[in-house]
């Protein structure tokens, strides 16, 4: 989508630092990370929101949470864990509109939220 910042990160208009990426969804290190781990899993489909997935998005939405499983593991914060948010909406703090998911670790998390 025209003018969506993180199409334009998955496409390579825009750089960013690569974690993963597959058929369906691209992974990357956030630009102001919260933690020393923070990652956003995202799909290469422009999806705005949680709210705009159905039956279809199903294996979409699973893939999102296996890599962000896998990149735990891979980033080692698997064992001490980590934290996988979307924030949907206005009220949840989404800021970019382009579905995404959140890996955050390597520190003790607290109560924090992201946005
Ligand atoms: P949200 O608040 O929408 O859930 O999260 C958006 C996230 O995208 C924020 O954590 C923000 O730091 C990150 N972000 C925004 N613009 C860019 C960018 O151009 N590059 C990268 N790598 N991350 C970005
Ligand atoms: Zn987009």
């Amino acid at each position: 989508m025209d003018n969506c910042i993180f199409c334009k990160i998955i496409n390579g208009e825009i750089p960013s630092k690569v974690a993963y990426e597959d058929e369906f969804v691209f992974a990357f290190h956030d630009i102001n990370p919260i933690a020393p781990v923070h990652i956003l899993i995202v799909p290469r489909t422009h999806i705005s929101t949680l709210n705009d997935t159905g039956p279809e998005q199903k294996a979409l939405l699973g893939q999102m949470a296996l890599v962000c499983k896998n990149l735990a593991r891979q980033y080692n914060v698997d064992e001490k864990g980590y934290r996988f948010v979307i924030n949907c909406g206005e009220d949840g703090g989404q800021e970019v509109q382009h579905l995404h998911a959140h890996l955050i670790g390597g520190r003790p998390l607290g109560d924090i939220a992201t946005g």
